[in-house]
């Protein structure tokens, strides 16, 4: 009988789409057998999970771990606990930290600090707006490369953003070239602008209720996914869109995949979960979200574009700041920090949708661990279940219950938009390439276990 590092016993395991009635074996860093549940197989550690699902890892392509620069916020090993925490296995995050990664030198100095700290699997966008960085950082192999339309305040840093449609062109072309994704925050910052000066003639306060409001306006959104459209059928560059909650850019961008373009879709989770009442409890710790889940329409075309395949991935936006720095919306929403952290709770959230019929699980694998692979071009060693891919997986308990607080909460900042909701469905242990680094809650991981993963030309 073999011997087997880990034995998971009793439980379901999602594959190919589907929960299987079966067990799953791990040895080394690798998932070694899953098989049914009749030959009983030996395992230094047997683990029950009768009850229990086995999920694939999530795979976040939109993590800002805040390091370095902004480390009183998030770092490499917080990043990484509450990643852990969440059910997250390999995080991706985003080139906004100081000083922002646009050289192939802070790309190293990143990643060398983040192989140190990180207890999962993590890779680095870096910035795109650089014309003659992007060859150089693809070289030296950054994971793919993000590009802000928004610009502005800190977190939406203006040597990273770029909105002159000539200039995002040539970016396009360059990034094309590497065959690395390009991931870009679509906005049109002229009709935001216009918007704000709008509200404030009208006498609207400058806090975090008309910002929300406007910043998530349907047109501002829209024409930006419209104009990155046609710039990518230019380019031929791997666009990949993120914040995708504007009904009208998700049908533009389901028409354009019909056309065949080579686009992939995300949406972050705050959008669709982060309503009025809880922008009205929480405050500026919700802020920019709030006004999406009371917009029939919006929500309406949300859910069908996870249905019909429009919306590849989600992405977590995992945004931590402190308290005190989003409490400085109130006051004035254009200059203070924005975005809340996302994952300690993270599986649990969606989890709860599944529960409600929102989304269907294998919709959800799908979004947040498949895609999230086959975009980064590791799938099927990463994303999936099947044997000899990494042994990334979570455990969840799909029938347990919770009320979701900031207590134990492992990211830096101590707090989450989601205190308070009860929740249905709770990822119980996490495993991360053959190791266990969350348990009933507790992480437990080792700094410096996780490896970074390179951009693959697709
Ligand atoms: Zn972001």
């Amino acid at each position: 009988m073999e011997n087997f590092d880990f034995c998971f016993r009793g439980g379901k395991v999602h594959v190919s789409g589907a929960l299987i009635d079966g067990d799953l074996c791990v040895q080394g860093e690798k998932i070694a057998l899953v098989a049914k549940r009749e030959m009983a197989h030996g395992a230094r550690r047997v683990i029950d999970v009768s009850g229990k699902w086995l999920l694939p890892g999530i795979i976040d392509l939109h993590a800002h771990s805040r390091d370095p620069g902004y480390t009183q916020k998030e770092d490499f090993f917080t990043i990484s606990q509450a990643a852990a925490a969440g059910g997250v296995t390999t995080w991706v995050d985003m080139p906004n930290v100081e000083p922002p990664t646009t050289t192939v030198e802070l790309f190293q100095e990143k990643r060398s600090r983040a192989e140190k700290l990180s207890l999962v699997d993590f890779g680095h966008f870096a910035s795109g707006v650089n014309l003659e960085e992007i060859p150089k950082l693809a070289g030296a192999g950054v994971t793919g490369f993000k590009i802000f339309q928004v610009s502005g305040a800190y977190p939406h840093d203006p040597r990273l953003a770029l909105n002159d449609e000539g200039k995002l062109l040539q970016s396009f072309r360059a990034i094309s070239k590497t065959g690395l994704p390009c991931v870009v925050h679509p906005f049109n910052q002229s009709l935001f602008d216009f918007f704000s000066e709008e509200a404030f003639a009208q006498g609207k306060p400058k806090n975090h209720v008309t910002f929300a409001e406007i910043y998530t306006r349907e047109v501002v959104w829209e024409s930006a996914v419209a104009s990155l459209l046609m710039l990518q059928r230019e380019s031929g560059a791997r666009l990949h869109v993120v914040h995708t909650h504007a009904a009208r850019s998700l049908r533009l961008l389901r028409q354009a995949k019909s056309r065949g373009q080579s686009v992939t879709v995300e949406i972050d989770p705050k959008y669709f979960h982060l309503g009025r009442s809880d922008l009205e409890e929480k405050g500026p710790k919700i802020c920019p979200a709030g006004f999406i889940p009371e917009d029939k329409e919006r929500m309406e075309e949300i859910w069908r574009s996870f249905r019909d395949g429009t919306i590849d991935n989600i992405g977590s936006d995992h945004a931590p700041h402190t308290s005190q720095e989003v409490e400085r919306q109130r006051a004035d929403a254009w200059t203070a920090a924005m975005g809340n952290p996302q994952y300690d709770h993270y599986l649990s959230v969606f989890m709860n949708d599944v529960h409600d019929g929102k989304i269907s699980l294998a919709d959800l694998v799908r979004c947040l661990s498949e895609n999230p692979a086959r975009i980064l071009g590791i799938y099927p060693r990463k994303g999936t279940l099947l044997p000899g891919a990494d042994a990334d997986l979570v455990v969840v308990d799909p029938e347990r219950e919770r009320t979701l607080s900031d207590q134990g909460v492992y990211t830096k900042v101590g707090w989450s938009p989601y205190a308070g909701w009860k929740v249905k469905g709770v990822p119980v242990l996490t495993m991360a390439r053959g190791r266990i680094v969350a348990e009933e809650g507790m992480v437990v991981g080792e700094p410096g276990f996780g490896k970074f993963i390179g951009g693959v030309p697709q």
